[in-house]
């Protein structure tokens, strides 16, 4: 069908979401760009603009101290053509309906860059995980799973955690449902303690799989690792995994921070000393006043880290860090996004008319969901496998999506970001022309 004449399925919905830095304005704006360049069955798109549902639950609460608190949450599920929804559960004051929709956009787009038979959702609880005692968050996260038990399971929807939420959040969740449904169901999420059927290497998988995109990309650009510099936004789980991954494959990684600041040495930085955020919260700058050659480690902050003059930048903190404000500022090459979208929408406008290869996140750190995908196979064979298993297929999941994306970027000429749409779109748009619409 041709593209070029028919109106933009998102216009409507774009035009409510003016301001570029919410995660829904974002993700429809890049739906609307990419879908103008593809030949993508309109009606596909028009359903691809909205979510198939979000449901909105009131969670009530008893505090420790015997008063009642009443906290909304969210599950906002996009669509399922390709599978059961997919996506994590977010604890934290910000999170309202509309970012979950965005968010579980980008679930469908990420799900379907790396061909898992899954669609995207998000969810999650409008309160301050660190205000709860660990009693009041079991509480909240078991009658939460009450409130939408009706809409998840193994073969509908799967959660996962997020931010404010971990292993033992996800634990909590599969008891509540498998004592509702009177069977122990671990399919039912993922992300969860390997004793109760996670995976292992679930929690180092996002910062892998940044790493190994990092090293191919790498690579087809010719920057041999041993002699490429690397920054570091964020010292969590996806950066330090991939900081010390990287460091272990040879490259020189200058830069690294978190939130309360970065450091810097242009000789390298020995990353694997210094603890993670999960190991010890906020330890990067503490670790720079500890060494001997502190001589050459300056401190920065997080906004000079940003700009400075690397072979590659990888962002993995926070979303929106690159923004049309710092975007002409930022001198590495490559951009590889380790967080869940840190350039803005004009800000990768900017990147690319630069020339700046931005590695999009729906591929950089799919390797979170993909080793969750791995998870949901275990849970329902009632089979682990080992970790060197997860590592050997989460590489070849990871190189099998990465070289789609690097055949589209040579055949049509765009950024990397249009060719992860333009793949994720054509498996989403071909299965819902070959599905067709009900009744
Ligand atoms: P984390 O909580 O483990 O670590 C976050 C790190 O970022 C910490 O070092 C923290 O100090 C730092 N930080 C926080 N706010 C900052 C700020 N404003 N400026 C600079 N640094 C700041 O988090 P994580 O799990 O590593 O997640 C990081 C990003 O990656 C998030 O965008 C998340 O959505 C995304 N992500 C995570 C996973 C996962 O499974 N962990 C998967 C895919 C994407």
């Amino acid at each position: 069908m041709a593209s070029q004449n028919r109106s933009s399925p998102t216009r409507e919905a774009t035009a409510e979401s003016t301001d570029p830095e919410t995660a829904l304005g974002t993700a429809r704006r890049q739906l609307d760009r990419v879908a103008a360049q593809l030949d993508i069955d309109d009606a596909a798109l028009e359903r691809l603009a909205h979510p198939a549902a979000v449901h909105e639950v009131t969670v009530p609460l008893e505090r420790d101290d015997g008063s009642v608190e009443v906290f909304t949450g969210y599950r906002a599920q996009h669509d399922s053509v390709r599978g059961p929804y997919k996506g994590g559960l977010r604890y934290h004051p910000d999170v309202s309906r509309d970012e979950c929709v965005g968010l579980s956009m980008w679930m469908t787009w990420k799900c379907a860059v790396m061909n898992l038979p899954f669609g995207g959702a998000k969810g999650g609880i409008v309160v301050d995980p660190k205000s709860l005692s660990d009693d009041e968050k079991e509480r909240l996260t078991r009658r939460f799973t009450q409130e939408i038990r009706d809409v998840i399971g193994p073969k509908t929807d799967i959660p996962a955690p997020d931010m404010g939420t971990d292993p033992q959040t996800m634990a909590w969740l599969m008891d509540a449902y498998s004592m509702q449904e009177g069977e122990t169901i671990p399919g039912v999420v993922t992300g969860k303690p390997p004793v109760i059927g996670g995976s292992y290497g679930r929690e180092e998988a996002p910062g892998r799989s940044v790493a190994i995109v990092t090293r191919e990309t790498c690579e087809y650009y010719d920057y041999p690792l041993a002699e490429t510099t690397v920054a570091v936004q964020g010292f969590g789980s996806v950066g330090a995994n991939a900081a010390r991954l990287l460091e272990e494959w040879g490259a020189t990684v200058v830069a690294v921070s978190d939130v309360n600041g970065a450091i810097y040495d242009p000789d390298g930085i020995d990353v694997a000393e210094i603890p993670s955020h999960d190991e010890e919260p906020e330890a990067v700058t503490r670790f720079a006043t500890g060494i001997d050659d502190a001589d050459s480690v300056r401190r920065l902050s997080n906004e000079a880290l940003l700009e400075l003059d690397v072979d590659v930048l990888i962002p993995a903190a926070v979303g929106n860090v690159i923004t049309a404000d710092n975007a002409d500022a930022i001198a590495a090459d490559i951009v590889v996004e380790g967080a869940n979208g840190p350039t803005t929408f004009a800000a990768d406008t900017i990147l690319a008319e630069r020339g700046v290869q931005v590695i999009p996140d729906i591929l950089a750190n799919a390797g979170g969901v993909t080793v969750s995908y791995f998870e949901w196979l275990q849970d329902i064979n009632r089979r682990a496998w080992s970790l060197e298993r997860v590592h050997e297929e989460l590489e070849t999941e990871m190189l099998t999506a990465w070289t789609a994306l690097k055949d589209e970027v040579e055949r049509r000429d765009v950024t990397w970001r249009d060719a992860a749409y333009a793949v994720a779109l054509d498996r989403i748009g071909e299965a819902h022309e070959t599905r067709g619409l009900w009744p």
